[in-house]
């Protein structure tokens, strides 16, 4: 039995100073992964801190033209909203291809960015895990990796961040919005999670006390041409094999501003905008052109066994969700 201290945050700076001056502190948002990590006696944390007490469970509309979600809006809020269904359709997709309707229920926005890897040997204690023990080694190498990544890899690890949100998320070129010990900060969500390297343990650039606040998306929401494409194993309550969100705006039929992500295949929703800016913009939104980027943007895709079949299926899932996207809303 591990014991630990629960809290309830009533303000964001007592929240991030106590989480900043112990060790072993975790928050707690909806709790559908963090409790499971706890069950499995994968994470002991000493305290608990809920941050659901807190305002961040708003919607609101910037400024600039984008809008703001607040870290503690859960995954069925978000997904249903009138603003995001509208004009982030991809976003909505992304959040209902993924969990069941309970699990989306409780999941925040916060949590669902900063949930943990599936990879099976993560959740097994009884087996070494570079990033459960660093240094203990990765049995997923040579064992069960059909989930598991095929790009920005590491000698330490392979594992695949799961969620279809953040997919769309950094498609989208959201801002995560940050509070800690040392104040705010905004992080471009490419930016956010991090290759596993040598250091597989740390999935994030959050430092130590720091709490999401929200999530900000920029004006541009590719409502008229956006797709969320997810290839798994069941047709609901799976784990993306491949997912791909692209987003288009299309004029006289050349692309003008394009923004693609893929999950499934690495450490981080897997994006590169110098390559959109290279392959896409300017170019006719055509198969010729949705070719030249794919075999740009899977460079150097590497499988590792059971996941092979990724290096197939990675492409094909990337040409339909740009075709789709660009022939939203077509009749035939
Ligand atoms: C059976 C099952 C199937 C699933 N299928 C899918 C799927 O297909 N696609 C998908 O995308 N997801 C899927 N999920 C994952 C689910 O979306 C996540 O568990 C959920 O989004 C996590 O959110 P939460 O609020 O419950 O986080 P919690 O479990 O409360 O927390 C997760 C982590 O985030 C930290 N945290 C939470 N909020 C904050 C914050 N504001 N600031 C700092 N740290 C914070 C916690 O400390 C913890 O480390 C599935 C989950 C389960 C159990
Ligand atoms: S891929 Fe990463 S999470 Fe999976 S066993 Fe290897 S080190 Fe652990």
């Amino acid at each position: 039995m591990n014991n630990f201290q629960y809290v309830r945050a009533a303000d964001l700076s007592g929240a991030a100073q106590f989480a900043s001056s112990r060790d072993g502190v975790s928050f707690i948002a909806g709790g559908t992964n963090l409790v499971d990590l706890m069950k499995y006696s994968v994470v002991h944390p000493t305290a608990l801190v809920d941050l659901n007490r807190l305002s961040l469970h708003e919607i609101t509309d910037r400024p600039e033209g984008g809008v703001r979600i607040g870290a503690l809006v859960t995954n069925s809020n978000l997904a249903y909203h009138p603003v995001i269904s509208a004009r982030y359709p991809m976003l909505s997709r992304a959040i209902l291809a993924g969990a069941s309707p309970q699990l989306r229920n409780k999941a925040t926005t916060g949590g669902n960015l900063l949930q943990r890897t599936r990879c099976v040997y993560f959740y097994d204690p009884a087996v070494p895990c570079n990033k459960r023990e660093p240094g203990t080694g990765c049995p997923a190498k040579e064992g069960a990796n059909r989930i598991l990544a095929i790009l920005g890899t590491s000698v330490q690890c392979i594992a695949t961040h799961p969620s279809d949100m953040c997919v769309a998320m950094a498609a989208l070129s959201a801002i995560v919005q940050v509070t800690g010990p040392s104040g705010d900060r905004s992080v471009p969500l490419a930016d956010f999670h991090r290759l596993p390297g040598e250091h597989p343990e740390i999935d994030t650039v959050l430092s130590k006390g720091e709490i999401i606040t929200a999530v900000d998306l920029p004006a541009t929401g590719f409502a008229g041409n956006s797709a969320y494409v997810k290839v798994r194993d069941r047709q609901s309550y799976a784990f993306a094999l491949i997912s791909v969100a692209a987003g288009l705006e299309i004029v006289d039929g050349f692309i003008t501003h394009a923004g693609v992500a893929l999950g499934g295949v690495a450490h981080k929703p897997w994006r590169s905008a110098e390559l959109e800016q290279r392959l896409l913009v300017g170019k006719p939104a055509n198969r010729n052109t949705w070719h030249d980027f794919q075999t740009a943007l899977l460079d150097g895709a590497q499988g590792f066994g059971e996941n092979d079949f990724k290096l197939k299926l990675a492409p094909v899932t990337l040409v339909r969700a740009l075709e789709q996207a660009a022939h939203e809303g077509e009749t035939i």
